[in-house]
């Protein structure tokens, strides 16, 4: 029996591991101490808390722990490195490279520097949502300061071809920033080896607690020095400012801990259910998958229903399953994906598409529910 309804949403966020909140739950009353009350043995604990967290985190990604700076999350970790570094960085040039189909959280930060000044290029992307390395190449200029881009494409689940990019960007000498919050803690991300400057990641997308994040940013680096978004006490390399969340922290090191153990054998179980999924959805008429299920996240598939009404079927759909629809309501309107536009479906078909995104409590009896109520849902439209 599945319990209704059934989560397919797990790339807008994940529950909480038992675990993490087992780990977490004694820093909230009774290692309440402030990490940075260097006086007296209730900061020392909690400061030993927040040292073990960052070894963690950095050790999922192949980094330093003192390349990590915690945050509130992925999009304060965009802010922090992107305006930081176009800030400090104005006077050698005043020119970012995006994609055109990163996160509202990039996208949003590179518009507002424009009113800045700042200039924005945007790479494109094929029909899978692949973005083009030769384009990318083209459009480096002398004074491009920064080149930002996802790992892995949080609707379509595509993954980018990150370490070439890398290396671009190092042949040039450019730095390179990673909105890597899909990819981190679901495949082997490694910073060094990728060539990734900067990397924004986020716990809640890997079952750790909403309002915590992490900052990567390679060390000894001048180009990659950046202005804090605030001030006030120093914290975190003076970088952010404030009173560090430690039971939030400490979730985000245990839920990347867990992570690093499950990875490889979630991965595999998740490709399977996803398949199963998709060759029984696939199957009905007019069904097109958006994007590619081989350069992409094993747990989510991207699917147009290419048919009129499809907000329909997703209204119906939602009694018993919670998925992503290809729109995003941004102030009052809905307006369609602008992942799926930038790979060139009709406003129609990105109204039409559902994303489903599975994780770690997925059961195959949750997929077999799901397909039933799809079905039924599809044929009740028709
Ligand atoms: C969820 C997400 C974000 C925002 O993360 P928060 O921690 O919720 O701020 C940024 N980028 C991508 C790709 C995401 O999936």
């Amino acid at each position: 029996m599945s319990i209704y309804p059934i989560y397919l949403d797990y790339n807008a966020t994940t529950p909480c591991d038992q675990q993490v909140v087992d780990a977490m739950l004694p820093y909230f009353s009774q290692h309440f101490g402030n990490a940075s009350s260097k006086g007296h043995a209730h900061g020392w604990y909690a400061e030993d808390a927040v040292s073990q967290a960052r070894e963690q985190v950095a050790s999922l990604i192949g980094a330093d722990p003192k390349e990590i700076i915690f945050t509130s999350g992925a999009t304060e970790s965009i802010n922090l490195a992107i305006r930081g570094l176009a800030q400090k960085h104005a006077s050698r040039g005043k020119h970012i490279i995006t994609v055109s189909t990163e996160h509202k959280a990039v996208l949003d930060v590179c518009e507002y520097l424009q009113t800045e000044g700042y200039e924005i290029t945007y790479v494109s992307v094929d029909q899978y949502g692949m973005m083009l390395l030769e384009h990318l190449e083209d459009i480096i200029r002398k004074d491009t300061i920064l080149i930002a881009a996802m790992y892995a494409n949080n609707e379509t689940g595509v993954i980018h071809p990150v370490s070439e990019i890398g290396r671009l960007a190092q042949k040039y000498s450019i730095p390179f920033f990673c909105d890597a919050t899909q990819a981190v803690g679901k495949i082997p991300v490694n910073a060094t080896s990728d060539g990734i400057d900067m990397m924004a990641f986020s716990a809640h997308k890997m079952y750790g607690p909403k309002g915590v994040g992490a900052l990567f940013i390679r060390k000894k680096n001048p180009l990659l020095e950046i202005t804090p978004l605030f001030f006030g006490g120093g914290h975190e390399r003076k970088l952010r400012s404030g009173t560090l969340n430690v039971p939030g922290i400490v979730g985000m090191g245990k839920a990347a801990e867990l992570c690093q153990l499950l990875m490889e054998s979630e991965a595999n179980r998740l490709s399977e259910l996803r398949d199963m999924l998709w060759k029984e959805i696939g199957a009905i008429e007019g069904v097109e998958l958006n994007g590619e299920n081989d350069n992409s996240l094993s747990h989510v598939v991207n699917i147009c229903f290419g048919m009129e009404g499809g907000d329909k079927l997703i209204k119906m759909l939602s009694k018993y399953i919670s998925v992503s629809s290809g729109s995003a309501c941004s102030s009052a309107a809905v307006e369609p994906s602008h992942v799926l536009k930038a790979m060139g479906l009709s406003d129609a078909k990105a109204h039409s598409s559902i994303r489903f995104s599975l994780g770690r409590f997925t059961t195959s009896q949750d997929i077999r529910s799901a397909v039933e109520e799809i079905k039924n849902a599809v044929s009740r439209l028709n």
